[in-house]
């Protein structure tokens, strides 16, 4: 455990540019990645929003930037950064910004859904940080807007979620035209295989890291089990939406297509709902987030990727239409509600198929979910 940012080694404007943002320790994944970065070293991370990860990153690519210039026949940005969506890509560049307000370094941001004329315009002035989001970036790239001959250091930034928006592509594209003698840095917070795969195809000896993920409900969320079979599934979510207590409700599914499905079959029902998930543009995800917010819709189906930084007060009830592989998106889609001290409800459907992902649950969070044991569709013969 690394006790402070003295330790590491960062050069001192980035101490002072972190001193200034008022973080005294690093924080886990800092401790563990930032000593390998300064070497080098490739990196695979997984870790969600909220560890501190753009600091592990962004931190060793200023202080190489810092230490050495750029080379002189050299055209582009030093350090590239892909991001899923242009909330983050801003967000990533802001924390460059901070981090290296005591340096004198560019910082340019390339996403889509505006002109692209200032975007050509910073990339034309050379920016050393260029955070971009792979479809836009990739299209200026094919207009011969952008160079890659000066890259030091490549950062994947929520791979998860690029490839579930379908950026797979893309990002393979962008890499092939980047230097192969590279730094090249992962992050995701879960590791399917496609990941692997990818990781794999671009890292060269990477350092693992990883940090625990939250494993404590929100105190507050109350708790409940519902057995089903699978096929009641449908109809036993139209019985329990029937309680006028659920105003603002959260549904999780496993897969887009079953978001879809659920959605769907609650608008036709006459329960107003939208689905939010990797395939639906930028402009469909906030349209759906924001009746949600205003009320308009009562119901948001959701994927755990798609629900990921999505930031709603006042969801009362959580339903876990399937249960989640991993038991640590259990944890988090029930913190979707009891926020800030409220109370919530979180209901888990489970058929007898998902019996395995229950207890790996309640291993995580220790405690046995209570049981419903009054609903319509009572899977019959269920003994706890
Ligand atoms: P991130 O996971 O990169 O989105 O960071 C989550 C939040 O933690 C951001 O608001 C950062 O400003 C903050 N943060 C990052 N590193 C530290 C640290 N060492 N101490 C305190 N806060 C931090």
């Amino acid at each position: 455990m690394i006790a402070s940012f003295d330790s590491l080694g960062l050069a001192d404007p980035l101490l002072r540019a972190v001193t200034g943002a008022g973080y005294e320790t690093p924080t886990p994944i800092q401790g563990q990645a930032i000593p390998h970065l300064l070497e080098g070293r490739d990196l695979m991370g997984c870790a969600q929003t909220g560890t501190g990860k753009t600091a592990a990153f962004a931190l060793p690519i200023l202080d190489r930037l810092s230490r050495t210039g750029r080379a002189t026949d050299r055209r582009g940005p030093r350090a590239l950064i892909l991001a899923p969506t242009r909330e983050l890509a801003l967000q990533i560049a802001d924390s460059f910004r901070d981090y290296g307000r005591h340096l004198s370094l560019r910082v340019a941001v390339v996403f889509g859904g505006v002109g692209q004329g200032p975007q050509v315009e910073a990339l034309r002035r050379n920016a050393e940080v260029i955070v971009a989001t792979p479809g836009r970036l990739l299209d200026l790239m094919g207009q011969g807007h952008a160079h890659f001959d000066a890259l030091e250091t490549l950062v994947l930034d929520e791979a998860d979620r690029m490839l579930d928006m379908g950026f797979i592509d893309p990002i393979r594209r962008i890499i092939a035209a980047l230097p192969r003698r590279r730094q090249t840095l992962m992050f995701s917070a879960t590791m399917p295989p496609e990941i692997s795969k990818l990781a794999q195809s671009i890292l060269v000896d990477p350092v693992h890291v990883s940090v625990a993920p939250v494993s404590r409900p929100a105190e507050g969320v109350t708790q409940w089990v519902l057995h089903v079979e699978r096929a009641n599934k449908r109809a036993l979510l139209s019985e329990v939406l029937r309680d006028p207590a659920m105003k603002r409700v959260m549904v999780f599914t496993r897969t887009k297509h079953g978001a879809n499905r659920v959605a769907e079959q609650l608008d036709r029902s006459g329960v107003r709902a939208a689905a939010i998930h990797g395939n639906k543009s930028q402009a469909a995800r906030q349209r759906a987030l924001n009746s949600f917010k205003q009320g308009q819709i009562r119901v948001l189906v959701a994927t755990d990727i798609a629900a990921r930084g999505v930031d709603i007060d006042g969801v009362t009830h959580v339903i876990n239409f399937e249960l989640p592989n991993e038991p640590e998106s259990y944890v988090h889609r029930i913190g979707r509600t009891a926020r800030a001290g409220a109370s919530g409800v979180a209901l888990s459907f489970c058929d007898p198929e998902e019996r395995g992902s229950l207890r790996a649950i309640e291993r995580l969070i220790r405690v046995p979910v209570k049981v419903v044991d009054n609903h319509p569709f009572m899977k019959s013969g269920f003994q706890r």
